[in-house]
């Protein structure tokens, strides 16, 4: 059989890879390229295969680049099987539906600069109308129950404890070529998550594996641990509330925005902070708690137990929380001038309603500005992070006075030794390793760590590479 990586192939975005075993064709994850403007347009437009000679898609989740890029192959006739599991297929619901958005809004400013230019149009490379047709045809699969996704194939589900939903999919594979059967197990990880991560279970780990393809973002970086990050989150909440100062936190709608709300509630009922007004103001982020509510299974015993001693409904809902759709609603919080903790996306403080609260509160010196997440060169996150004195938003210069504090060990992506402990956990089966979804430099740091404790070869395949195996 053969694996063609076709995306997150030594980068850390689209993440794709394609099967090709017993005359089917399988693709796993079909995520959305992210980088420049055109590059991005043009890649995730032309898929590197024909999208109707695909047989199924699994997805390992929902976050954008692993399965951003499915409205778009659904539009060029793919009809076939998507599988997920149950909270995947729920939140990809509402993160297709937002991406559409995203993609008719930019096809849009960018036919006005061509307009000018006196260029045709460019059509959206989706709307959204297209990703509610994908997001009500996925479908839905239990962690553990294994499914037939092509003839010899049965696919199951694992714990990956990276978001709601999240897993990696190992697939039992019956290879028959000529008059021979192999038997042979295909463990693709997806996004590997962290031990002790709010709300979510631990990440499984492998068995049995014979070829594993593996997530490396952070092959090179060993992480905090996550309760230092909720000591630094209560410390920045005490230290602010001193000064009666705001707390605003840009973060992603989705994990980072839940894993928040989730801490500030356990700090509350532990008496560690007192009960402060949090907000939380974007839309996204709402709708993505509610999904969040709806999947107690994916929750782990301490997130139950603390639902039951706590004698709350959720754990992602307390007195003075208040969720925020509306513009008026978000607009109303600028009225108030009592400390609280206002959490808003977008989670590099690029666009969305972060942006107004960051205007409004960035030149009172007792306010704090909390980034938890890493930023991208060039944005304004990264600016703040950086804690530059001037900054511009909305085409205004503002200075800087409030003061800026990073937390790093919120990451939903597991450390080095995670990945090493995550390799060697099916060391005795192992085979071949393929790392994925990484940069060089941490996908080299890594294939040293595994050579050290014998894990070999460990490839680092290029874009439209393929081995056979
Ligand atoms: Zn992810």
């Amino acid at each position: 059989m053969k694996i063609l990586f076709y995306g997150a192939a030594q980068t850390v975005t689209g993440s794709q890879h394609l099967l090709e075993v017993n005359g089917k064709r399988i693709l796993l994850d079909c995520g959305f390229f992210q980088g420049r403007r055109q590059e991005a347009y043009e890649r995730n437009l032309n898929f590197p295969f024909e999208p109707t000679s695909l047989d199924a898609v699994i997805l390992s989740h929902a976050h954008i680049d692993h399965s951003g890029n499915l409205p778009n192959l659904v539009k060029q006739g793919y009809e076939k099987q998507i599988y997920a599991t149950r909270a995947t297929a729920h939140l990809a619901n509402i993160m297709l539906m937002d991406s559409g958005h995203i993609q008719e809004y930019d096809a849009q400013y960018v036919n006005k600069r061509r307009a000018r230019r006196g260029e045709a149009p460019i059509e959206p490379l989706y709307t959204m109308d297209d990703a509610a047709n994908v997001a009500a045809s996925i479908n839905p699969k239990p962690y553990q129950e294994k499914f037939e996704v092509a003839p010899g194939v049965l696919a199951h589900f694992e714990d990956a404890g990276h978001i709601l939903g999240s897993a990696a999919v190992v697939l039992d594979i019956e290879e028959k070529t000529g008059y021979s059967t192999r038997k042979l197990r295909l463990w693709f990880s997806g996004d590997i998550g962290r031990r002790g991560l709010p709300l979510l279970r631990d990440p499984v780990l492998p068995s049995q594996a014979d070829y594993l393809i593996m997530e490396c973002t952070y092959g090179d970086k060993p992480h905090s641990d996550p309760q230092e990050a909720y000591n630094e989150l209560k410390d920045v909440v005490v230290r602010t509330l001193k000064r009666r100062g705001k707390i605003i936190i840009p973060a992603f709608a989705v994990g980072r925005t839940q894993d928040l709300v989730y801490n500030l509630h356990v700090m509350i009922e532990n008496g560690e902070i007192p009960n402060l007004p949090v907000y939380v103001d974007s839309p996204l982020a709402v709708n993505a708690t509610d999904i969040y509510r709806a999947h107690p299974e994916c929750f782990d015993d301490e997130t139950h137990q603390f639902i039951r001693q706590n004698k709350h409904h959720t754990a992602l809902g307390f007195e003075h929380l208040v969720y925020t759709r509306s513009v008026e609603e978000s607009k109303a919080i600028n009225q108030r001038d009592d400390p609280m903790v206002i959490i808003s996306a977008s989670g590099m403080a690029e666009t969305g309603r972060i942006l107004h609260h960051l205007k409004n509160n960035i030149e009172d010196p007792r306010n704090t500005i909390l980034i938890v997440s890493w930023q991208a060169p060039h944005t304004l996150g990264r600016r703040l992070a950086d804690r530059e004195k001037e900054v511009r938003i909305f085409g205004e210069t503002y200075q800087r006075r409030a003061e800026v504090a990073t937390i790093g060990g919120f990451s939903a992506h597991a450390g080095q030794n995670m990945l090493v402990e995550y390799a060697q956990a099916t060391q005795e089966t192992l085979k071949e390793t393929f790392l994925v979804h990484g940069e060089q430099k941490a996908a080299h740091a890594l294939q040293e760590r595994l050579k050290q404790v014998g894990i070999q070869p460990v490839y680092f395949p290029a874009y439209k590479s393929e081995v056979e195996i």
